[in-house]
């Protein structure tokens, strides 16, 4: 039964997250967030708060100066001018350090383009599943 649970356990964190520690961010959350760190210059000025999640500051929307010329424009950190800011008016609680965490994890340390990430989970997904269903058939036809 070990190899049993292990198997699903590994079809079950693909769902989800890759670590335990960021388990209460999906990845439905995670691409979600993404969408609020670029073309979000009103949703920065409603923000008291931001968050990014390339250096994983946190720090006032007043201190940032540096936009990309997008419409609307999309900010800058302050600290990397990186474009992978986020603003507390997001809805996304940008000042906690497990989110910015679980979002530079899964953004920037994954080597998969963005736009492929969808499809690639789901036939990761549909992997496990079937590698579950040939354990199960083997284990039927064994003596
Ligand atoms: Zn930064």
């Amino acid at each position: 039964m070990a190899a049993m649970r292990s198997m699903a356990g590994l079809g079950r964190g693909r769902l989800l997250t890759k670590t335990s520690k960021h388990m209460a961010y999906t990845d439905e959350v995670l691409q979600t967030a993404h969408v609020h760190c670029a073309r979000h210059e009103p949703e920065i000025k409603r923000s008291q708060n931001c968050g990014c999640f390339y250096c994983k500051a946190t720090f006032p929307s007043a201190e940032i100066e540096d936009w990309v010329d997008d419409e609307p424009r999309s900010a800058l950190c302050p600290r990397c001018m990186i474009d992978s800011v986020v603003g507390d008016a997001s809805g996304f609680d940008v000042t906690d350090a497990g989110f910015l965490e679980a979002m530079h994890e899964y953004w920037f340390e994954r080597t998969i383009p963005a736009a492929k990430v969808g499809s690639y989970w789901r036939k990761q997904r549909r992997g496990a599943v079937a590698s579950v269903l040939a354990w199960l058939g083997g284990r039927k036809s064994a003596p």
